[in-house]
């Protein structure tokens, strides 16, 4: 049946796919000058997104995927995008030879940019009680790799928090809580990937939802900066959660040919994917950007981006 599922997408979508997808496009919002440890704001390119006509005056929901280089933030913001363009389809997640596109640069000498990328088209979806908000894909890219850039990097993820409704953070295999900078935030969800426990706690929501418990829980022999990160998280997000996706198989780690179709991914990990993107974008669970409490329109975050674009300039 799970077979039948992933291969009846017909020639006809897939072309459609490929048609919208061609003339949109990611978009660098946020530049990080590495060297000067500074960020800057691409005002024009936010308002080319944000105040398009169809959307300016809608609420806006922020989805951001944020974390360092190559830990597959693309990947999972290519399915994504498979769902926001096929929203109506039950076989969203694409054909079996079909290769990913869209946030994914493909190309032997990829030039990694810290910084924020926006999809350039926000979509439009109508909720179940008849409000049409407007959907906005985010990827934040940070660098842990070096002591001096993690100053840098925390401002990066901070403004990408402020900015977005919903905030996935993804990690391979483990939870690390010294990399967590808390800010306001409305949904937090960690994304563990490679998860390879899954005697001990299942894939999925629920699983997760019982690590994530587990690793929050303040212990008297923790660093007092790990026991404080503990304590406050609740306060700082109105909804914490964690997901346990599994190993996507040796072609999708380590293949340089492998170009995203579903014929090389675990069938396992294709489940959990088919059960984590509806969490976080299928209509009834879109969750509006709020900002003290009232919701936010796409107009109004240009403004809130360059406010706090000018904080973390100092
Ligand atoms: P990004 O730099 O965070 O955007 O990462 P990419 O999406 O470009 O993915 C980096 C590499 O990790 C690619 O080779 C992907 O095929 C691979 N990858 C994607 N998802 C996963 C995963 O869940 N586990 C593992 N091990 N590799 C993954
Ligand atoms: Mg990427």
């Amino acid at each position: 049946l799970e077979e039948d599922f992933y291969n009846k997408m017909n020639r006809d979508e897939a072309e459609d796919l490929l048609e919208e997808e061609e003339e949109a496009g990611p978009v660098q919002i946020v530049v990080a000058d590495e060297d000067e440890h500074q960020f800057s704001l691409d005002e024009q390119a936010l308002e080319r997104i944000l105040l398009q006509e169809h959307v300016r005056d809608l609420n806006v929901v922020v989805v951001s995927v944020a974390g360092a280089f190559r830990k597959g933030k693309s990947f999972l913001l290519d399915f994504m995008l498979r769902y926001m363009y096929n929203q109506k389809s039950s076989l969203w997640i694409g054909g079996n030879d079909e290769p990913l596109t869209g946030f994914t640069w493909r190309g032997g000498c990829e030039r990694e940019t810290t910084g924020i990328q926006a999809w350039s088209e926000v979509f439009v979806v109508e909720k179940p009680d008849g409000t049409k908000v407007a959907v906005l894909l985010i990827d934040t890219q940070g660098a842990f790799d070096s002591q001096s850039t993690i100053k840098d990097c925390a401002t990066l993820f901070a403004l990408s928090t402020m900015t977005s409704s919903v905030q996935l953070f993804t990690e391979y295999g483990r939870l690390a809580m010294e990399e967590i900078y808390l800010k306001p935030f409305q949904s937090l969800m960690f994304l563990i990937r490679d998860w390879s426990y899954p005697y001990e706690h299942a894939y999925g929501l629920e699983g997760g939802n019982m690590f994530l418990e587990k690793r929050l829980q303040v212990k008297q022999n923790q660093h007092e900066e790990l026991q404080n990160v503990r304590k406050h998280i609740h306060s700082c997000f109105t909804n914490i959660s964690c997901f346990l996706l599994p190993h996507p198989g040796l072609k999708v780690a380590t293949n340089p040919y492998f170009d995203g179709r579903l014929r090389d991914i675990d069938p396992d990990f294709k489940k959990e994917l088919a059960n984590l993107i509806p969490l976080l974008l299928a209509p009834e669970n879109l969750v509006e950007k709020e900002i003290s409490g009232s919701k936010v329109t796409c107009r109004d975050l240009v403004q809130y981006f360059k406010a706090y674009m000018k904080i973390y300039q100092g």
